[in-house]
C-alpha cells in the first residue's frame, strides 16, 4: 500500500469507499464508523500526515472543498447544523496519518457526541447514492 496509507489506498481505489465528491486533488467520502448520519471526510490525495507538514496552497483548496461539500451535505441531508474536525497527533485522537477534515452534521437536540459507531454498509452505500455531488 502506498505510504502504508489506507486514505493514499482509498484515494487510488485500491480500497473502495462511498463517494461523494471527487476532484484532481481532494476526494470526499462517508466516514465508515460515523459520529452521525452523513459523518463525511475530506482529504488531499496528496498523502501528507496532518496540518502542520501541508503546504497552505493545498489547505487552501481543501478547506474550500471542504465548505462546498458541508454546504451539498447539510443541504441534502437535512441537518441543522454540523462540526468541521480535524485531528493531529494520538493526543488528539488522530488514527489516521493522512491529513483529513471531519464534516459531522448535527441535529437540534441530539447529544452531541465524538465517538465513532460502527457503520453499516448497506444504509452508507444508500446514504451516498442520495448524497452524491
Ligand atoms: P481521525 O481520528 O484520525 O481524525 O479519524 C479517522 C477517521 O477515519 C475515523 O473516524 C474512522 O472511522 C475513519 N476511517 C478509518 N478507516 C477508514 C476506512 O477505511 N474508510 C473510511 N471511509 N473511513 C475510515
Ligand atoms: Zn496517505
Amino acid at each position: 500500500m502506498k505510504n502504508n496509507c489506507v486514505f493514499c489506498a482509498i484515494a487510488a481505489g485500491e480500497i473502495p469507499s462511498f463517494k461523494i465528491y471527487e476532484d484532481d486533488l481532494v476526494l470526499a467520502y462517508l466516514d465508515i464508523n460515523p459520529f452521525s448520519k452523513g459523518h463525511t471526510l475530506v482529504i488531499p490525495k496528496a498523502h501528507t500526515k496532518g496540518l502542520l507538514d501541508t503546504d497552505n496552497a493545498v489547505l487552501a483548496d481543501v478547506i474550500a472543498k471542504v465548505k462546498k461539500v458541508a454546504a451539498h451535505v447539510a443541504l441534502t441531508i437535512g441537518c441543522d447544523g454540523f462540526n468541521i474536525l480535524q485531528n493531529n497527533g494520538d493526543a488528539a485522537g488522530q488514527t489516521v496519518r493522512h491529513v483529513h477534515f471531519h464534516i459531522i452534521p448535527r441535529w437540534n437536540g441530539d447529544p452531541l457526541t465524538f465517538e465513532n459507531k460502527k457503520g453499516d454498509m448497506d444504509e452508507l452505500a444508500a446514504l451516498a447514492e442520495k448524497i452524491r455531488m
